[in-house]
Formats: C-alpha cells, structure tokens, sequence
C-alpha cells in the first residue's frame, strides 16, 4: 500500500472463503485484475492469507483477502482452518467460492454457520459456470460466475458492495467535537519510541479530521506546550495529547480547557471506548499472583515496544502495589485461552479494523475478563481519567 493511500484498517475488509479447488485465487485474480495470489493446481499452495487494497465502487477503499483452502485434511488443514478463522474475525463481507462442478460441500456448509455465527453478510459465488449449464442462481445472495470467462463478475463486484454498505459507518475521531474555526491543540512528543521522520497513523487521522471539519490544529511537544498556550489569544476548543504523557499534559492545561488524548478517540472510533472505561476498574481488585495480559495488534514493535512491555508492567506494579505476572501476545493471534488472566490490557489498535476490536471485547466479554486498553489504563493509573473524558459527559454518566 502506498504512502497516500487509506490506512488498511480504515478499508472494509472482504474475505474469500472455500475449498481449495474451487477457484478462489483465480476468481480474486480476476476481480482485482492482477496476479494477487499464488494459483497453482498442486493443491493447498495458498497457505498464507494474502491481503490486496483496491477500489470497489461505490463502496470505496476496501482490502481483499484470499484465504487458504477451507479443507479437512490433516494436520496442515487443521492449521489453514484455524488461520482461516483469525481472518473471519476481521471479515466486514464473506464471499464463498464454492466449485459449481462439484457443488456444496460440507466445509462451505461449515463456513456458512460461521459467517452467520458472527453475523458476517455473504455472498455465494458458484464458480466455473464456464463448465456447466446454469440458468440464474436460487437465492438474492447467490451468483453464478466464472474466472475463465469472466462471466458475472461485475454483477458480483456489485453485489459485494452492497453488502458492504450495510456496515454502519464507524463513530468519527473527533469531527463531532469540534465545530469550524475551533482551535485545537495536539500533543505530540517525539522521543526515542517516536516512529522516525513521520507522525503515527491516529495522530494524522485526527489532524485530517480536524482539516476536513475547516477547525484549526497547533501541534507542539509536551515540553513547548507552555510556550504555545502562552501564544494563543484564545483558548483552544480541546487540547489532545499522547497518552504517554498525560499526567505532565494535564498539569500543564488549565483545568478550563477541555483535556483528552488520542488512545480516547481512536478507542471511541473503533468501537471500544465504552468497555476500556468499565474494564479497567479491573485494576482495583488485582492480587499478588494475578496474570495481566497485554495484547498488541500488530508486530510493529517499534512504537509500542516500550508501553506494554516495560511502561504499563511497571506502573501496574506501583499503583497496585502488588506483584503482578504480565503476559504479552501481538499480531493476529489473541489469546487462545483467556480464562486464566485477571484483564486485559489492549494497545490502541491502530493497526485493526473495527470489527476485529469488536470480536476481541466480545471473547473477554464471553469469559467474563475485563478489558480496557492502554490509553484508558494510563489515564487511569495517573488519577486523569474522568478529565479525559469529559467530552463523553454520556459515558461519564453510566459509570
Ligand atoms: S496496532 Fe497496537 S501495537 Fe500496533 S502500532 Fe497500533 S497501537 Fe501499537
């Protein structure tokens, strides 16, 4: 993905799905008109998932995903099937490819239970209709095509749109916070976990929003904010910071100004800030002996290695006193098991879409462990919390 292009976790995501020989690659070569994925005949050479952005109008930007072979057979098909799961968790449209030749098979009837398990709007694409009769397919969700002669794959680019069009529009950053020619200040300290020559994907989302809503941005560091507020004739609408730094920040701002950082608004935007702010009450009844999990979305260490493996252990202990054993996952997988932590602590998942934030709330829901994440910790931990969200009066109300 290039540099100016939508971030993938903002782009819906549509997974293919099915048998190995169905078609599937040929079929997503063939909507996206490039070589996305390794086709081949020996079966099973898709072993990976294999991510391609493009444009579906009028959906917009969109990430397709091809998955392994839905197959039953042995041990390597036991571990495509689990990693074909890890893919649905992130799935905004499920398309199963399903060999037209050979017809429903009990695996595509499977993947159909778990699409409606988890609510996932599908599409069957009965594909190879090069090499059968077909007249018109059954059901509204069903569509006849072929990657050899490129029949009906337009009328079924239109009907992944569609579908995707029924997912609700995420909540925004901060676009309905601020009114044109507010003026808001962003907190933006660069320090040796700062990305180099660049500004991370939440911080530039935000300034974005704020263009876009004809607001005006500042943006300083912790240690020159004194001298901007200082500057400024008016006071800022907001003022939004790291949430690295929000015990220095909030000291600095006049209790007058309203305070939040950008863990709060991305964590509001993915759907999750409701449960960080009822999960972390967690923190109280830790116990010497309890296990935290601190889950990362990504393997990008590089600007969060610090913050969960060394900054929220180490303030954990200090606030609760207590002799806490942290465990830490990243990337794709979650946590097999969660039953034996006591919370959960998740980073700001800037790297994941929604939906997957919403299945990861919904595991620790379904096993009775609270979750919040590393902004709402933070704040927590440093008694500012209730200043950061006071722009959330609703949220603050139902605590
Ligand atoms: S997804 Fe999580 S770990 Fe990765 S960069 Fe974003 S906040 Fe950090």
């Amino acid at each position: 993905m290039g540099l100016n292009d939508t971030p993938q976790s903002e782009r819906i995501h549509i997974g293919f799905f099915g048998r190995t020989n169905a078609g599937k690659s040929s079929l997503v070569n063939k909507i996206t008109n490039q070589d996305l994925a390794i086709v081949s005949d020996t079966k099973g050479t898709t072993t990976d998932p294999v991510y391609k952005a493009m444009e579906i109008l009028p959906l917009g930007p969109v990430v397709i995903i091809d998955t392994p072979g839905f197959d039953d057979d042995g041990i390597l098909g036991e571990k495509r099937i689990s990693r074909t799961k890890l893919v649905l968790n992130k799935t905004d449209v499920a398309v199963l490819v399903v060999d037209l030749v050979e017809g429903m098979a009990a695996t595509d009837e499977q993947l159909i239970k778990l699409f409606e398990e988890k609510g996932i709007p599908y599409i069957v694409a009965y594909n190879k209709a090069d090499l059968k009769e077909t007249v018109s397919a059954g059901k509204p969700n069903e569509i006849y095509v072929s990657s050899v002669t490129g029949k009906n794959i337009n009328e079924l680019k239109e009907m992944i749109a569609r579908a995707g069009l029924q997912k609700p529009a995420p909540a925004p950053l901060i676009s309905d916070l601020i009114k044109p020619g507010d003026t808001v200040v962003l907190v933006i300290p660069i320090d040796s976990s700062a990305p180099k020559g660049r500004i991370i994907l939440p911080q530039q989302q935000v300034l974005r929003e704020i263009l876009d809503t004809n607001a005006i941005a500042y943006i300083a560091q912790d240690t020159d904010l004194p001298q901007l507020l200082a500057n400024l004739k008016i006071p800022p609408a907001l003022v939004v910071t790291d949430s690295q730094v929000f015990g220095k920040v909030s000291k600095i701002v006049p209790k007058n100004i309203k305070l939040t950082s950008f863990s709060i608004l991305l964590a509001r935007h993915k759907g999750f800030l409701k449960s960080a702010v009822k999960g972390v009450w967690a923190i109280e009844s830790l116990e010497d002996g309890d296990t935290v999990l601190i889950s990362e979305g990504c393997t990008h260490h590089r600007q969060c290695e610090d913050i969960g493996t060394y900054k929220i252990p180490k303030w954990l202990k200090e606030y609760t006193g207590k002799n806490i054993n942290i465990e830490t996952t990243s990337g794709l997988t979650f946590a097999e098991d969660l039953t034996k932590y006591k919370m959960i602590i998740h980073c700001g998942a800037c790297m994941l879409n929604d939906r997957e934030m919403i299945y990861r709330t919904k595991c620790a829901n379904d096993c009775g462990i609270p979750m919040t994440n590393y902004g709402t910790a933070i704040a927590y931990m440093h008694g500012i919390l209730w200043r950061s969200l006071e722009i959330f009066p609703d949220l603050i109300e139902e605590q």
